[in-house]
């Protein structure tokens, strides 16, 4: 999809259904603009129901103040025209009131960006605008004057949070992650105390390289390989609704036959991931022209080692990730489905998935499906991609559970005695 080529108000009815539909705005609340290259600022419109927002309900207000369009633009214009006069280089405003950012804003803490790894590349540094009125050209004087410092986020006292980017899919990114990274500090902090990455640590896992492998050319796909890739886009546009991946992360692969399995691309948004887009690895080469996650080596290692497993996703779910950036042990005896499907889960150290993946692809033996890497994914494997994508999702709601048990009680888990029980039952 060429998002350049698409028009402003088309995008910004486009990125408004996303933060909707995502539960990170309400009907009313947040607004999105751009700046086009006529000096046209597009703006959502002042009291229009954001669940059903069409690119005809976007207003235009031109250079010289006019406004064009069916409705008044958002009361926040001020704040959005004095960004792009102070900044130069932001061509689109996200502003909204998720509540887990919004935890942040009225606590006047920023996010810790420093628990898993790509979120410092993606969000930037944060900054703090101090409170003023909404739509007042006070508040967009502090707002502005955190972006001055060079700084593209900023949480609003009391308020919510205000992204600008050189566009608006990239200043969806930068917020959705750091909408993430605050769910996962949240939920980590009801458990335990959560622990940052060194800097060191985010470093290394920066300059993780891509494999330098050969390209061939397929010439032809069997129906499996076509089913298998339908069946991918499928769950990994589930996966994204159900807020497992972001836009930006998680990956599946699927072995197809003994020399070759498909995997997910690097760097494409998640939402809209095509057929077309899984990369094909076959006999240790990828498919001409196409860039396949980073994880690569992983996948094939797991796929060498271990012939009962078909599928892995690696993930990063706000709340099974919860037990990846504190000291506490995740234990699945809550209830029988947990058990049955996660068995005891292991906890790999931060890095080891990508500076020692032959030796990480090793743990994964017969009644070890999942595994959890500090600091960084979830990696679950499966005998089909539905398998493991259930896998998945009983882990985040294991997980879940476990983190909203601790506003009740002490939780009891499964004894041994019925542990053996349901082993015995479940054939496990
Ligand atoms: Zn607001």
């Amino acid at each position: 999809m060429k998002f350049e080529l698409m028009h402003p108000s088309e995008q910004i009815s486009m990125i408004m259904e996303r933060i909707y539909g995502y539960g990170m705005t309400t009907t009313s609340g947040g607004n999105l603009s751009i700046l086009d290259n006529e000096k046209n600022i597009w703006i959502t419109p002042a009291g229009v129901d954001k669940g059903s927002l069409t690119h005809k309900d976007i207003v235009c207000v031109k250079h010289d103040g006019t406004v064009t369009g069916n409705n008044k633009p958002s009361s926040e214009l001020p704040f959005h025209k004095q960004i792009y006069e102070k900044r130069p280089d932001i061509k689109a405003i996200l502003h909204a009131h998720p509540p887990a950012l919004v935890a942040f804003s009225i606590t006047r803490k920023i996010p810790d960006i420093n628990l898993i790894p790509n979120v410092q590349l993606i969000c930037g540094d944060i900054g703090i605008a101090e409170d003023a009125p909404p739509g007042s050209s006070e508040l967009g004087e502090k707002i502005t004057a955190v972006f001055k410092r060079g700084i593209n986020t900023a949480i609003l006292e009391n308020h919510g949070i205000v992204v600008g980017a050189s566009d608006l899919f990239k200043a969806f990114m930068a917020f959705e992650t750091l909408d993430f990274c605050a769910r996962l500090e949240i939920n980590a902090n009801i458990i335990g105390k959560s622990v940052s990455l060194s800097q060191k640590d985010i470093e290394v896992s920066k300059n993780k390289q891509h494999s330098d492998i050969g390209e061939y050319t397929p010439k032809r796909y069997s129906s499996f390989e076509k089913a298998a890739r339908k069946e991918m886009c499928r769950l990994i546009h589930r996966a994204y609704n159900q807020k497992l991946f972001t836009s930006t992360q998680g990956t599946f692969s699927q072995r197809l036959d003994e020399g070759s399995f498909i995997l997910t691309p690097y760097g494409i948004d998640r939402k809209y991931l095509d057929a077309e887009d899984i990369v094909k690895i076959k006999n240790g080469l990828k498919e001409k022209g196409k860039i396949p996650s980073r994880s690569l080596l992983l996948h094939k290692y797991i796929y060498q080692k271990h012939s009962h497993i078909n599928s892995i996703i690696i993930s990063h779910p706000p709340n099974i990730m919860a037990f990846a950036v504190t000291n506490k042990e995740f234990d699945s005896k809550t209830i029988p489905e947990s058990y049955i499907l996660l068995r005891d889960v292991p906890k790999l150290p931060f890095g080891s998935s990508f500076m020692n993946p032959e030796s990480a692809a090793g743990i994964y033996k017969k009644g070890v499906p999942i595994a959890i890497v500090k600091n960084d994914c979830v990696i679950v494997t499966g005998n089909s991609l539905l398998k493991a994508f259930d896998t998945l999702e009983v882990a985040e709601f294991t997980a879940k559970s476990i983190i909203a048990s601790k506003s009740i009680g002490k939780i009891i888990n499964i004894g041994e005695k019925e542990i053996t029980d349901i082993k015995k039952a479940f054939k496990i």
